[in-house]
């Protein structure tokens, strides 16, 4: 086994059961951003596919699982952010059976992705974009399915369910996948890291992103996966969450809290730099009101890239908002 190109890759990656797989992206760190590989009738899905950077590992990983490029038959990006999407034409001209299945607000974007390219420059910086995501390839159109809201997709026998799931982005959706009692939630059910998961009650969080929070849409999205009554849910950042009815509250509480933590500075001169500094305190004192097992320090280090970009995304939501 193994392929001498792919061997000097990290390949890590987890069988959870009901044949899935989670896979480490290696987006800046181990632990950060995750996707996934589903097996049915003799072929593989991905959801979710990390960015340009993560395609030789998911190529690597299909090889150590005993698959070839050829039994992809869908790549499925929950949005069309670049830590989710970024790598599917890549991914997409790798493996030439594959069909692309994308929320109806996304696909314009995976087939010219000029438009994400631009975006995302503007919110990371030229260095940052390159050294993190790469280059976008597009996606010839004869290969792009578009996802409704309440449309399904028969994966040899097995049923992806799809739901619109606004509040982080307009172009996200989440699969229900019946057979696994589980929900590919991408970030609508939030961010959860395993290293802050370690004190009384678990960690999670709203990633905020620009430019599309919406904390109404949010709690309606959260509401909609409650009713699934999900076992589990598959985070891309990160992993597997069993029990998510406990997590459901605490998430919908800090899409509040940060709506208030937004209206209440939005009068700051530094209003970016003052957001990333109240939303890391927000953080910093439940966890370690949890005993999470982190000093201050260790968890700012976590945690200060994703409040920047929270920040960011509030600074963006409170712009919209003012007439
Ligand atoms: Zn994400």
């Amino acid at each position: 086994m193994g392929n001498s190109t792919n061997r000097s890759l990290p390949l890590a990656f987890q069988g959870l059961g009901f044949g899935i797989s989670c896979i480490d992206t290696q987006l800046m760190r181990t632990g950060l951003a995750s996707c996934y590989l589903v097996e049915a009738g003799g072929e593989v899905a991905f959801i979710d596919c990390g960015t340009s950077n993560a395609v030789p590992l998911l190529l690597g990983v299909l090889e150590r699982r005993a698959y070839s490029p050829e039994d992809v038959r869908y790549v499925i990006p929950t949005h069309v952010h670049l830590d989710h999407a970024g790598g599917a034409g890549a991914l997409m001209a790798a493996c030439p059976n594959a069909e692309l299945v994308v929320h109806p607000r996304g696909s314009r974007h995976m087939i010219d992705p000029g438009k994400l390219e631009a975006a995302a420059i503007e919110v990371y910086g030229q260095q940052v974009f390159d050294k993190l995501y790469g280059g976008l390839l597009p996606i010839d159109p004869a290969r792009v399915v578009e996802q409704a809201d309440g449309s399904e997709l028969n994966f040899n026998s097995r049923i992806f369910r799809f739901l619109d799931t606004p509040g982080h982005a307009r172009h996200h959706f989440c699969i229900h996948d019946p057979a696994s009692r589980g929900v590919f939630t991408g970030d609508t059910f939030g961010v959860s890291y395993p290293e802050l998961n370690l004190g009384r009650h678990r960690f999670i969080f709203p990633p905020t992103t620009p430019t599309q929070f919406d904390p109404q849409a949010w709690n309606d999205s959260i509401d909609r996966l409650m009713e699934l009554k999900p076992d589990r849910m598959y985070l891309t950042h990160y992993g597997c969450l069993a029990e998510p009815e406990s997590l459901a509250p605490a998430l919908r509480h800090a899409i509040d809290d940060y709506a208030g933590i937004a209206t209440e500075f939005a009068q700051h001169e530094d209003r970016i730099g003052r957001l990333t500094v109240e939303l890391l305190r927000h953080a910093r004192n439940y966890l370690l009101d949890q005993q999470c097992g982190l000093d201050p320090d260790a968890i700012d280090a976590l945690l200060v890239g994703d409040m920047r970009l929270n920040a960011q995304g509030l600074d963006h939501w409170l712009a919209s908002r003012s007439p």
